[in-house]
């Protein structure tokens, strides 16, 4: 059975504790994507060191990890259908939680406009992809986000986007609810923010208690939204 050898816990502890600056060379990790690949493969084909020092946990390309993740699991990393799986892994975690490496700052850059409007603003049904951090399983569902703007708006489209900064990282959608309002707040000072979000938990639904159709419902409510009660009606009677 093909093992990663000589691994090392002080190592994986060290490298766990370099979570950020993984993150922040992502991009250079997909560029050599191929290099990995080509690595990966040689790895689980020959076993152990085929070229020079066996991989410790800390010094395994994120394809070994993946390859030896699916070993773990019972599987056959070399049978034909796994082959490029850790590659696609890679690739598609890379996405799921490419937030980490985006700012709202850089979303909005200069899509804030003066206006001479004090209605609430409210876009609804925008779709999210999250993933919960404590079973690293898909939850998904729609956010609606509303502001009473204070002299400036944001462009509309820009609101999937900063959705997205949040959504597209490990999270619990309580904290991606209040991360979503913040954002708002701190970028447009607006009145007030109003954020529900409707999900479902795959957690929830492909293992544990096995509810199918259960929708989990969070929301966080500032300034105007917090204060007048007419204001968040009228929010929550126009998402529903
Ligand atoms: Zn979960």
């Amino acid at each position: 059975m093909p093992t990663l050898p000589q691994l090392d816990p002080l190592h994986g502890n060290g490298h766990e504790s370099n979570g950020n600056s993984h993150e922040q060379n992502g991009n250079s990790h997909e560029q050599n994507g191929n290099s990995h690949e080509q690595n990966g493969n040689s790895h689980e084909q020959n076993g152990n060191a085929p070229n020079g020092p066996a991989p410790t946990l800390a010094s395994a390309t994120q394809q070994q990890l993946y390859a030896e993740l699916l070993t773990r699991l019972g599987e056959d990393p070399t049978r034909d259908g796994l082959l490029d799986t850790p590659r696609r892994m890679q690739k598609s975690l890379g996405y799921l939680t490419r937030g980490y490496t985006q700012t709202v700052e850089e979303v909005l850059h200069d899509a804030l406009f003066d206006v001479d409007y004090d209605e609430m603003v409210i876009v609804k049904d925008i779709e999210f992809y999250s993933m919960c951090e404590h079973h690293m399983l898909p939850f998904f569902g729609r956010a609606h986000v509303a502001y009473v703007p204070h002299g400036k708006v944001v462009g509309l489209s820009k609101m999937p986007r900063i959705v997205d900064v949040f959504a597209r990282r490990l999270q619990v959608q309580e904290r991606l609810t209040q991360q979503i309002a913040e954002a708002i707040e701190k970028a447009v000072r607006p009145q007030g923010v109003g954020v529900v979000l409707e999900a479902q938990h795959l957690c929830m639904m492909m293992r544990g208690v096995e509810k199918q159709d259960s929708t989990t419902v969070t929301s966080a409510m500032r300034g105007v939204f917090k204060t007048q009660l007419q204001t968040r009606n009228e929010f929550l009677s126009l998402v529903r």
